[in-house]
């Protein structure tokens, strides 16, 4: 059915418990991801919908699953938390896919581990179902992200203050190791586990590195890099995470955890969703600042494989770190620049981009229909053009002129970069209601409008309008 390849379970116990789901009543298939499916080599041959139902709720174990739940550790909300862990997902195991990349194959909701604590282990359909839309829309959109491979209902009530209906996601990733990872052992003092792990990492992440004088200071560099790249794809979306804790942060640089996020309407930097996020610590302009503490943590943990001589350590460490504000400053330009439809950074472009988001923040405008409309545009001055953006649309028509792109070029770049469809929030919400009323005909008409989000499509008129109330006071939980 899937052939299993594992590599995560032949490490030592220290990283995991080995515990299998816990059955659940009445397993329904609500969706399988054809094509991930397919990539991940899949053998749908004989699977019928009542199997699929069985393999994704946990309750049939696949032959060569070796399912365990991974330890980890983490700052969450910068308050230390010493130790984590899958409290509710249990990685099942590891298959190579079509492309020949190692992907981890994990359920999400399938029961309590050691690490459940007062958790149930249990998920509920509506978080599983943003967690579906919302990183299958990334995906499409181009940013590194883990994947959603299906969605079962559990026939088992879960209670969230009220009873709802239970669900299991099942959740493909690159891997799982998160910064989090790492501060648990080195927390514990393990350094003979925490050599182990980095070396596994480099192994299976960035294997290249074996060959260098430093391979953990070259780890160091990757996650930091990777980290700054991602968080600029981030922010050229309005893409708000909301929990950039450590435990979230992996270090194969692909997004995790969509408990919180969402995208912003309007464009207001200061915006923030989250309902537990009082301070607005993760809050959209904030989150580059977040990414770099995020990379600081990892090399405080990795500090001891750095060098046996603390001070150099600290000191190699430090003088990585520090490129950290220009990478994602370069990262953030070239995004900017794009998005805006400038093939190459050239000095007065941040300026000119950041007149841009200031015009958009004064005025309220809505983040990615500002950008669309511009690819839309002319590259001659137009009688239709918006009042509002005038005098910057003169000075970007200017810088326009002096690139050797065509006026055509310009634009198909720009639609290719500036989505007309985003997971909008008002979206998401309607698309769960329906879902507990049992109706996942907007689970089905979302996921097919956001599976190609640079394409308009007449039909798809209503995907594309923001919210009437502009979000006002929306709210994300956990
Ligand atoms: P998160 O805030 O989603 O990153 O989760 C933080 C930690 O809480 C993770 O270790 C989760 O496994 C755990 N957790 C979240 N929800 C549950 C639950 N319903 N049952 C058990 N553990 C949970
Ligand atoms: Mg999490
Ligand atoms: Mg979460």
């Amino acid at each position: 059915m899937l052939d299993f390849d594992n590599s995560y379970a032949q490490l030592s116990d220290s990283f995991f418990e080995r515990v299998e789901p816990t059955p659940v009543s009445t397993p329904t298939l609500i969706k399988l991801n054809k094509k991930l499916s397919l990539q991940l080599g899949l053998d749908h041959e004989d699977l019928s919908h009542n199997k699929a139902g069985e393999i994704f709720s946990g309750n049939g174990i696949l032959q060569g699953s070796e399912p365990l739940a991974m330890v980890y550790a983490g700052h969450q909300f910068a308050g230390w938390r010493p130790q984590l862990g899958d409290g509710r997902a249990i990685l099942l195991g590891e298959v190579i896919d079509v492309f020949g990349e190692r992907q981890d194959i994990q359920l999400k909701g399938s029961g309590r581990t050691r690490f459940s604590r007062t958790g149930d282990g249990r998920a509920a359909l509506g978080p599983v179902l943003r967690e579906y839309v919302i990183s299958e829309a990334m995906a499409a959109m181009n940013i590194p992200t883990t994947r959603a491979l299906a969605v079962v209902l559990t026939g088992e009530e879960v209670y969230r203050k009220t009873p709802l209906p239970g669900a299991i996601l099942t959740r493909v990733s690159k891997s799982h190791i998160r910064v989090g990872t790492f501060q648990y052992f080195a927390s514990q003092g393990d350094y003979s586990s925490l050599k182990t792990l980095a070396d596994y990492v480099i192994n299976r992440h960035y294997p290249d590195l074996k060959e260098t004088t430093n391979p953990y200071l070259g780890l160091l560099e990757k996650v930091v890099s990777t980290q700054a790249s991602l968080i600029s794809k981030w922010m050229g979306l309005g893409f708000i995470h909301g929990v950039m804790n450590t435990d979230n942060v992996l270090i194969s640089g692909q997004t995790l955890d969509f408990g919180p996020c969402a995208f912003m309407d309007h464009y207001d930097p200061t915006t923030v969703f989250s309902s537990i996020d009082v301070i607005g610590r993760y809050r959209y302009e904030n989150q580059p600042y977040i990414g770099q503490c995020n990379c600081t943590y990892f090399a405080s943990s990795i500090l001891s494989l750095i060098s046996t001589n603390e001070e150099k350590a600290k000191e190699c460490a430090t003088a990585v770190l520090n490129t950290y504000q220009d990478q994602y400053r370069k990262a953030w330009s070239i995004e900017l620049n794009e998005k805006i439809g400038l093939s190459e950074v050239r000095l007065g472009d941040e300026q000119l981009g950041q007149d841009l988001l200031d015009i958009m923040a004064h005025h309220q405008l809505d983040f990615t229909h500002t950008f669309r409309k511009l690819s839309k545009l002319s590259s001659l001055r137009s009688a239709q053009d918006d009042p509002i953006l005038h005098d910057w649309l003169m000075k970007w028509r200017f810088r326009l002129q002096t690139q050797q792109r065509s006026s055509k070029a310009r634009q198909t770049a720009m639609k290719a970069k500036n989505p007309a469809y985003i997971p909008r929030n008002h979206q998401i919400e309607n698309m769960i209601s329906s879902a507990l009323e049992g109706d996942f005909e907007p689970f089905d008409s979302l996921n097919a409008v956001l599976e190609k989000p640079f394409e308009e499509r007449e039909e798809y008129l209503g995907f594309f309008q923001p919210p009437a109330n502009r979000d006002e006071g929306y709210r994300t939980f956990c």
